[in-house]
């Protein structure tokens, strides 16, 4: 059988690691930090499908639970957008650390090898095809071969970034596709909780970004975003202002770390000769949420899925381009639209958002519709040509364009490897 080397015991690397060790691969998950650090100090939001699937058995709870309504909060914070409530039945919020204990428990009982406190350095390559990772470990740099590495080490991933630049894979994901955040929980010393209980502000304190907070009656979560690196004068200024609004804020008791996500399309090239990338380390994230759990989680089983397919094939990019075709057919295509208005929303300035808000010209229409690309992107063009706001009609009429080109560039993606039109097609991507 196959050995599969997993960098990173990210959310796509142990769904890959689940589906292929129950099929009797040899895998081998190497993950930087100690078990009990796994996971996010916190809650986010995920489908409870993409995790039950997985599993073999249910688990004692119901580890996803309701999320609530949003509201939206003008910079000047004079205009408050609030969605209507939509409990969702099949999205929810889950604990990141018991997330994570579920993946390693089903990954380890499917027969995968985890090994913990092993940070990978550098890909191990030689000239044609990834031959394993280098890992450092017990005070040593040590080689783990394997017929496929999946790199599923995160952002920054060390792998990803020491691949050839001959193997086609983007090594760096840059700060200005990636949103900078600070996340903490909160005592909520009156259990007061606020209506909507999510609100997020836009450009709070006019800082380039996004903050929210989620009010729950045992705890105020919060997190501090920014569009561009934010240091800890940026959280205590973002403190300071929300103790003002909710003086229920006591001291911190969850959470309190420094967190990068990627904030662009999925990269154009996922796949080199037995090597393929998954989760943050692909930026398969939606580019305006920041979500990437369901996607990582999906991506790693398609990948898998791809693996078993092989057979006794060998893991060429050939074979592993069909990994990258099925994910984007069945999610990368659609993040497109979300990347191309986050575009947009990035080049605003606060008084831009604030007047946008508060003219009624960015509503929740704009704002959390799930369907940007029907969307009424012509009607809003329309609207700011009537309120003669000129300097932001050309960004947006771009972005209309390429909203319109979307279709014929996905539609350009090759089924089946094939180097040049693979190129076109990336190069088509990345321009819209
Ligand atoms: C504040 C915040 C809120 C979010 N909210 C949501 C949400 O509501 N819903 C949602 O779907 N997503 C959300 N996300 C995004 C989500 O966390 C990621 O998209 C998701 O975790 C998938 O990423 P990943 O598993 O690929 O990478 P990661 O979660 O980064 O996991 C990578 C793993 O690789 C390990 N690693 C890193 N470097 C090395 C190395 N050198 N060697 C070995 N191992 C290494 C890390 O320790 C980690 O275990 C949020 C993220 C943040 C920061």
């Amino acid at each position: 059988m196959k050995k599969i080397i997993v960098a990173g015991a990210g959310h796509g690397g142990l769904a890959a690691a689940v589906v292929l060790a129950r099929q009797g691969y040899d895998v081998t998950v190497l993950e930087a930090k100690k078990r009990a650090g796994m996971g996010h100090d916190w809650h986010d939001v995920m489908n409870r499908g993409t995790l039950t699937e997985l599993l073999s058995g249910s688990p004692a709870e119901d580890p996803v639970f309701p999320h609530t309504n949003t509201g939206f909060v003008s910079p000047s914070k004079k205009t408050e957008l609030a969605e209507p409530y939509r409990r969702s039945e099949t999205a929810g919020y889950v604990d990141r650390k018991v997330l994570l204990r579920l993946l390693i428990n089903e990954a380890e009982q499917a027969g995968a090898q985890l090994r913990f406190g092993v940070p990978a350095v550098s890909a191990a390559c030689d000239c044609e095809k990834v031959t394993g990772v280098r890992v450092y470990e017990r005070g040593r740099i040590r080689e783990y071969a394997g017929d496929l590495v999946i790199d599923s080490a995160g952002i920054d991933s060390p792998v990803r970034r020491t691949l050839p630049g001959s193997f086609g894979v983007k090594n760096e994901i840059s700060p200005k596709e990636t949103f900078f955040t600070w996340r903490g929980y909160f005592e909520n010393t009156t259990g007061a909780v606020t209506e909507p209980e999510i609100r997020v502000f836009f450009y709070h304190n006019g800082r380039p970004g996004m903050d929210w907070v989620n009010t729950k009656a045992d705890y105020a979560d919060v997190l501090v975003g920014g569009f561009a690196p934010i240091d800890q004068t940026d959280v205590d200024r973002a403190l300071e202002d929300f103790r003002a609004d909710y003086p229920f804020m006591g001291k911190q008791i969850r959470g309190g770390s420094f967190v990068k996500i990627p904030l662009r399309r999925t990269l154009p090239m996922l796949v080199a000769n037995g090597y393929a990338a998954v989760g943050d380390c692909a930026a398969m994230t939606g580019p305006l949420s920041g979500s990437g759990i369901d996607l990582s989680m999906q991506a790693g089983k398609i990948l898998a899925e791809t693996v078993i397919t092989a057979g006794e094939a060998p893991l060429a990019v050939q074979t592993l381009w069909s990994y990258q075709y099925k994910y984007y057919q069945a999610f990368g295509n659609n993040q497109l639209s979300y990347d191309i208005l986050k575009g947009i929303l990035r080049s605003l300035t606060a008084q831009d958002v604030d007047f946008l808000m508060d003219a009624k010209i960015l509503t929740l229409k704009e704002i959390s519709s799930a369907e940007i690309r029907k969307y009424n992107a012509r009607e809003f063009v329309e609207k700011l040509n009537i309120l003669k706001k000129p300097r932001i009609v050309p960004g947006l009429a771009r972005a209309l364009s390429h909203l319109s080109q979307i279709d014929a560039v996905c539609a350009k993606m090759p089924e089946t490897y094939d180097e040049k039109k693979i190129a076109a097609w990336a190069k088509a991507y990345e321009a819209l």
